[in-house]
């Protein structure tokens, strides 16, 4: 017996994202599994991938030999290059590939002694200004990193800061930057996030660098294309989180509910506590009225989150009961909306569950 809280992750999901992701961008795709592949399980997500990606991207070498020491074989690139030079020697036995953004990595890599060809994406700072090479500076780190006998192949990246937003100039304005400071320069390229790869065409290059689509939430919240569909419209959910009814009591009108007694009944409620809390990565500052699906069925959430359970309303459900499921985001309650309603971004739910089982299905492996 164990506590009825599950992230059920389909596999088959994720590949089918990966599918729509390569289909809509052209050329070929990194899968991005940073964080743990976006909370979902960077190991099950690689594996089931393994035969069809074309490489996968991570945050750091120890996410990098994580995947490794599972047996992919697949490139793996490292988004933030090395931390310390230290890592270079690891980085090569591993045979990752390594982002350049600032000149001290140009540095140290110039002055390592390479035992083998390395693959190195150019950052260039085309607008967000996070990280990357100045526009000024990347065609003399591109001819200087191109000298090295030992650097097989340099890829021209950036990222973009607002491809989220439809009708923003600023991509477009990074895409011209970007194309003017490496005029000339016949390299492969990457810009696309999930983002772009979905929504700007005009940014298509020959790597795509597809995260939170792959995991099946619509990086424009529901916005619309020219016809009316919803950009993110071919994307599945991959992640179910459902928790079970631990707890069923009908309070009488005027009564609270839970911590702070925040809610306040209005007419006779049937209350059910659901196995889930903000220990599990379920948002705390969620308020009442955000959806939740109880054996099929949307109700809301009413009172306030606490660490292991929180509440939600039966009252219409009379068939609802002690077991029933209740999802708090998948299919039924996308995640982009319990995110909207707390102020954040689907991204930032699903990085942050834990404490759940991991059940996965989907996959042969
Ligand atoms: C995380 C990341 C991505 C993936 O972004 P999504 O918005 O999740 O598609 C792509 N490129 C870089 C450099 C990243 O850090």
């Amino acid at each position: 017996m164990s506590r009825p809280l599950v992230a059920r992750i389909r596999l088959d999901a994720f590949c089918h994202n990966y599918r729509v992701a390569k289909e809509a961008h052209g050329g070929q795709a990194l899968a991005v599994v940073k964080a743990n592949a976006y909370g979902h399980g960077a190991v099950q997500c690689a594996q089931a991938l393994a035969d069809e990606a074309d490489g996968f991207a991570v945050a750091s070498i120890e996410e990098a030999l994580i995947l490794r020491e599972a047996g992919i074989t697949a490139p793996i690139l490292l988004l933030e290059g090395f931390f310390e030079a230290s890592e270079l020697p690891e980085i090569q036995a591993q045979d990752l590939w390594v982002v350049i953004h600032q000149p001290w990595q140009v540095d140290a890599l110039m002055a390592m002694q390479l035992s083998r060809p390395i693959t190195v994406w150019l950052k260039m700072d085309s607008g967000m200004h996070r990280v990357g090479i100045a526009p000024d500076q990347y065609r003399a780190t591109y001819e200087r990193l191109k000298g090295h006998p030992l650097i097989a192949q340099i890829v021209l990246m950036s990222h973009f800061a607002r491809a989220d937003e439809t009708t923003s100039p600023h991509p477009l304005q990074q895409v011209d930057i970007f194309r003017a400071a490496t005029a000339g320069i016949s390299a492969p390229v990457s810009l696309s996030n999930s983002a772009a790869v979905l929504g700007w065409s005009g940014a298509r290059t020959d790597w795509a660098r597809p995260g939170i689509m792959l995991y099946g939430a619509d990086p424009f919240v529901g916005q619309r294309d020219a016809t009316g569909a919803p950009l993110g419209e071919r994307l599945r959910p991959v992640m179910q989180l459902e928790g079970a009814v631990i707890s069923v009591r009908t309070i009488a009108c005027g009564e609270p509910v839970g911590y702070g007694g925040t809610f306040v009944a209005e007419r006779p409620t049937r209350v059910g506590v659901v196995s889930c809390g903000y220990a599990d990565g379920y948002p705390r500052t969620a308020p009442t009225g955000t959806p939740v699906a109880v054996d099929g069925q949307l109700t809301r959430l009413i009172g306030r989150v606490s660490m292991d359970m929180l509440t939600v309303d039966l009252t219409d459900l009379p068939q609802a009961d002690l077991g029933s499921r209740v999802e708090l985001w998948g299919d039924q309650v996308p995640v982009n909306e319990v995110a909207s309603r707390v102020g954040t971004i689907a991204y930032e739910l699903l990085c942050n569950v834990k404490r759940a089982r991991f059940v996965y299905s989907g996959t042969s492996h």
